[in-house]
Order: structure tokens, then C-alpha cells, then sequence
């Protein structure tokens, strides 16, 4: 550890919210991960200064939300990681506008865009990502995507620099943007919502909620769907189809209620999810000739 960093780090976000040698299963939804040599959750306006101090000390440096799509390997992560979390979760309301800081819960900005009866977010009341890894990954579910109602975004770019963003510039596709090839960090993001009834909102939000519960493993700790959506296919019916319901490797197992979902069924290793997203992608292959790019992303060392 260099001693003369951590305590620079320590200055700019109270010694509270650093630490070394943090365990990352405690801060991604695999509930997998190995250590990250400094982890810290700095609000929106310290994420320029330990930015700075990184690039001062040469500290590689990553960014995360609320890891929820995301497989850590169990050697960790060497340098710094970045949460924007609850210390960067500020939401505001103006008009039929929405604007909240990328460590905001999607969940959190769809229960205020509710309470001021605004209609457009419902979709993402049930994802489990901050503002900021949403984004990132153009999350969606249910027919709606961040794409529809993202109007703009704050970035911090590698070198320090505030920039503001139109959605139209963040090569926004289906669970992708431009945001990780352009090392952008997200600091806020505002939304576009109309008005709508009240009820009809919390029905809807409800409704969907339901659905997930019916259909998602979420008994056990996951990343949601392992993989992207092929064209012309869907991967859980592809993986069924495989033969693949159940199929488990140490404690990681392909859920047996919704083959797209790959579980930590009983302390699996993020060697063990790794080597089962390879066995499907290679079993589903042979026998449909069809690759499954995974939406999960991968991070540190294996
Ligand atoms: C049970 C379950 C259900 C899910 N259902 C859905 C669903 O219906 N639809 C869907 O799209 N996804 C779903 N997901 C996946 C996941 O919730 C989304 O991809 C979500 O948008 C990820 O946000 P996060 O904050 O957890 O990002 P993380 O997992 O922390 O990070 C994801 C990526 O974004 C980057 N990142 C995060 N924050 C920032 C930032 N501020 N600036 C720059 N880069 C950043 C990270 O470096 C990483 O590359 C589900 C996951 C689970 C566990």
C-alpha cells in the first residue's frame, strides 16, 4: 500500500468512506469478488480530486455503481475503485424533469418521478443499478430503455474535465453507450418524464415488480441476465434448449427458474461463474451456431 496516497485519499473523503483491501463481494449482487487494493465513495464533487490524485500517484482507478452487472475476479482489483454510491444519490425535480446523481438508485428516481406524478420510468423502478451504470449500459426492461427518457448526462473525462452530454452523443444501443471506450465517469444524469396519473404509475410499477418476482431467481445472488439478447433468439430459451437448466459448476449454477440467469447457488467463486458462462457459450454453439455475448462485464483478476 503506499501510505502517502491513502492518507492524500483519506483527506479528500473522510476517513469513513476509504478503505484498503476492501472485499468486492460486499459491494457486487454476484456476491463474488476478491479484494480492491483501495475502494472509496466520494460524492459528486470529490470525484475530480481523487481523479487528480490518482493520475498524481499513477493509480489505475475503475468505477463502479452498484455492481449488479458485474463478475470480479477472485484476485481482486489492483489500484482504486470508485463507488458512486449513496454518498452521490441526490435527486432533484424540476418541471417534468428528473435529475439525479449517478450514485442514485434507479429505483430511488422512479419512486420520486411517481411521487410528482411522472410518467416514463416506471419501466426501471425493478432494475437493480445506480443512475450512473443504468446509463452506461442503456438498462431495460419491459419495452422501455434509459434511451427514451435520458436527456442529457454530466461526465467527468479522464483528464479531470467536466462535460456535458446529449443522449444523442452517447452511442446509446441496446446495453451499450460509448461511456466505458471514452473513460467518462458519470456524475449526473436528467431524465424527460410527462405527466401521469398517480395511480396508474404505481399500478404499472407494481405490475412489473410482480412479473419479476414470478420469473426471476431473485432468491439468489446473480447479475441479473448473464447474457445479451442474440438477434432472432432469446439466450434463456437458447440455454434451455441446450439442455443447460441446472447446469452447475461448483456453487455456480444456471437457474432453474430462468436459464438467462446465471445464480450463485451456494458460495460459487468468480472462477467457477466464469468457467459456466464458457461451458453455455460453447455448449449453445455447437448446437445452435450461435455465439452468447455476455451482458455481465468483467472485472480485476481471475
Ligand atoms: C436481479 C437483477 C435484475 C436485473 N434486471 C435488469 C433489467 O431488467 N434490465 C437491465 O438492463 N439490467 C438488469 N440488471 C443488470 C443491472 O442492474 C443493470 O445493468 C444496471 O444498469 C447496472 O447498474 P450498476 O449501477 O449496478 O452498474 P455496475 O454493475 O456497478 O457497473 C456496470 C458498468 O457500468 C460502469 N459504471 C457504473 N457506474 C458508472 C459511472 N458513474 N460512470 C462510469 N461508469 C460507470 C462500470 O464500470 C461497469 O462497466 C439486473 C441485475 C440484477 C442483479
Amino acid at each position: 500500500m503506499n501510505v502517502e496516497f491513502y492518507s492524500h485519499l483519506q483527506q479528500i473523503v473522510g476517513t469513513g468512506q476509504c478503505q484498503t483491501e476492501e472485499s468486492m463481494a460486499a459491494h457486487t449482487t454476484f456476491r463474488v469478488g476478491g479484494h480492491a487494493e483501495y475502494f472509496v465513495r466520494p460524492s459528486v464533487d470529490q470525484v475530480q480530486p481523487v481523479l487528480a490524485l490518482c493520475q498524481e500517484y499513477g493509480i489505475s482507478w475503475s468505477v463502479i455503481g452498484n455492481g449488479s452487472n458485474l463478475l470480479v475476479g477472485d484476485k481482486g482489483i489492483r489500484g482504486l475503485v470508485m463507488e458512486l454510491g449513496k454518498m452521490a444519490s441526490q435527486i432533484s425535480v424540476k418541471g417534468d424533469c428528473i435529475r439525479a446523481e449517478a450514485g442514485a438508485l434507479l429505483s430511488q428516481a422512479a419512486k420520486c418521478a411517481a411521487s410528482h406524478s411522472l410518467s416514463g420510468m416506471e419501466f426501471a423502478a425493478g432494475i437493480p443499478g445506480s443512475i450512473g451504470g443504468a446509463v452506461v449500459m442503456n438498462a431495460g426492461a419491459y419495452g422501455g430503455e434509459i434511451s427514451q427518457i435520458l436527456r442529457k448526462i454530466m461526465v467527468l473525462t479522464e483528464d479531470g474535465q467536466e462535460k456535458t452530454l446529449q443522449a444523442e452523443e452517447l452511442g446509446l444501443g441496446y446495453r451499450k453507450s460509448c461511456i466505458p471506450r471514452e473513460h467518462y465517469i458519470v456524475l449526473w444524469a436528467e431524465f424527460q418524464l410527462h405527466p401521469g396519473s398517480l395511480s396508474e404509475i404505481e399500478g404499472k410499477m407494481a405490475k412489473l415488480k410482480e412479473q419479476r418476482t414470478l420469473k426471476q431467481p431473485l432468491e439468489y445472488p446473480s447479475a441479473g441476465s448473464t447474457f445479451k439478447r442474440p438477434e432472432g433468439y432469446f439466450a434463456g430459451k437458447l440455454i434451455q434448449d441446450a439442455g443447460l437448466r441446472g447446469c452447475q459448476i461448483g456453487g455456480a449454477q444456471i437457474s432453474e427458474k430462468h436459464c438467462g440467469f446465471l445464480v450463485n447457488k451456494d458460495h460459487a467463486t468468480a472462477m467457477e461463474i466464469r468457467q459456466l458462462i464458457r461451458h453455455v457459450q460453447e455448449e449453445v454453439q455447437k448446437k445452435f451456431g450461435v455465439w452468447l455475448e455476455t451482458e455481465v462485464k468483467f472485472m480485476g483478476e481471475f
